[in-house]
């Protein structure tokens, strides 16, 4: 197989899996017996991954959305190798560091205004089993019942591979087939069909009032991406989607989490999507790009009514506490990262790269594959009409010198913020040429 492919896309074996990485090595969502290739990385910087034999690659994925700043960024680098010669991790119980207590007063300048506490977690998926375990705790500690604990959300929905957070995403591109009834049954409603730059439609929001009017006593809280639905869809929907959650929100007594995740830290065009629709959430959770994409980290985000509600209850302190909570050199990495981003004027930085990638993909319109084209940020989606073989796409990027990871029928890119215009043109002219010749 791998000859087939090294003979398709004309480069050195040695960029391709090596054996024993084949043999032993599980990447992600694949197959152990029929793998996809997976290309060897030498090394990365700025906006280009270099592979073992030396074929340049502009990343259009941001390393699955992470990597804001682009790679080997010497600011954030600085941060670490600072940070290592410190302390490198201490535990957080009873303890506590100068690099949490930096990042935390300036992640909550960032936040919402009715933000008050931050819990630090290991990654995306784990954020939201600690948000909604925090949903969880606060309704029973507000209600005194274990009657409401159940979640709703809305379908074409994203959060992570974890147990709880597979339950809230999408039923059909999400992983309930292949674990059935061993997931917790949660509450779906459509995904909103107004467009982000389209009209709004009322009909839009009725499912969930009927959902939370007939069940509201049983639900703790509506999960969801604001305004962009990323790994469920790539689908971008209408800001007035959310002032209508958040009013039903309060009128049922739900409380309403935000995962920003993918979101977050200027991808939509906005510091946060919140802001798009001027929506606070009573739980927050940031991810990914928290930590310019260095080391897995992220933090829930949560209000002092609902912290104290907590703790006021039955269990009297939020019951999470990982080994590896607020480790110091993520915080010190993370901490760089957000003033990396206040040292450029990032909504103008936002808004050239919207425009540029809107331009760019704007050809995809006319062809015949093409379902619809769609830009937001820094997020360029084409999606197809077919389903796409990631495998057969990522050869015919290698051979084009760019690196897309498509999923279902969505082709898209999220390049680092770093990207420059000629990569850009180059790695959009790459995409639509591949993309010209898709079923
Ligand atoms: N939530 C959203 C919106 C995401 O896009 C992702 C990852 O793509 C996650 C949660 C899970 O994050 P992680 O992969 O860091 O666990």
């Amino acid at each position: 197989m791998y000859s087939d492919v090294n003979k398709c896309i004309g480069v050195d074996e040695s960029t391709l899996c090596d054996a024993w990485d084949r043999e032993h090595l599980w990447h992600p969502y694949t197959s152990t017996i029929n793998p996809l290739p997976t290309y060897k990385v030498s090394r990365a910087d700025g906006c280009v991954i270099t592979l073992a034999d030396g074929t340049r690659l502009i990343d259009g994925m941001s390393s699955w959305w992470c990597i804001i700043h682009g790679y080997n960024n010497p600011r954030l680098n600085a941060a670490l190798k600072n940070q290592i010669d410190a302390v490198s991790h201490v535990m957080f119980g009873g303890l506590t560091h100068e690099p949490a207590i930096a990042l935390g007063k300036k992640l909550l300048g960032m936040a919402p205004d009715n933000m008050h506490n931050i819990f630090y977690a290991d990654s995306g998926s784990v954020a939201v089993e600690v948000a909604m375990k925090m949903a969880v705790q606060y309704a029973v500690s507000a209600s005194g019942s274990h009657k409401k604990t159940n979640f709703v959300t809305i379908r074409r929905g994203y959060h992570g591979d974890t147990w709880n957070a597979m339950s809230v995403c999408d039923p059909v591109t999400g992983m309930h087939g292949a674990f059935g009834t061993a997931l917790p049954v949660r509450y779906f409603v459509p995904s909103p069909q107004s467009r982000f730059d389209g009209e709004w439609d009322a009909a839009d929001i009725e499912p969930l009032e009927k959902v939370l009017a007939e069940h509201h006593d049983e639900i703790a809280a509506l999960i969801l991406e604001p305004i962009v639905q990323g790994a469920g869809g790539m689908w971008f929907y209408h800001p007035e989607y959310l002032r209508a959650a958040r009013r039903l929100c309060d009128k049922f007594g739900i409380l309403l989490i935000f995962d920003e995740i993918a979101t977050g830290f200027w991808r939509t065009g906005r510091l946060f999507a919140w802001e798009h629709a001027s929506v606070k959430p009573d739980i927050m959770c940031v991810g990914k790009g928290l930590t310019g994409g260095y080391m897995t980290m992220s933090a829930v985000l949560t209000t002092k009514h609902v912290a104290d509600t907590i703790s006021g209850g039955e269990a009297g302190v939020m019951m999470h506490g990982p080994t590896f909570m607020a480790n110091p050199l993520a915080c010190a990495v993370a901490l760089a990262s957000l003033e990396e981003l206040e040292r450029h004027d990032m909504s103008a930085r936002l808004k050239a790269m919207e425009t540029a990638m809107a331009r760019l993909l704007e050809p995809a319109r006319t062809f015949a594959n093409v379902a619809d084209v769609r830009v937001l940020g820094s997020i360029g989606v084409v999606e197809m009409k077919n389903n796409v073989d990631v495998g057969a796409f990522q050869k015919e990027c290698v051979r084009r010198g760019i690196w897309i990871r498509p999923f279902g029928r969505n082709v898209y890119i999220m390049p680092p913020y770093v990207i420059t215009d000629s990569e850009l043109e180059r790695l959009t002219a790459g995409m639509l040429d591949i993309v010209r010749m898709l079923p």
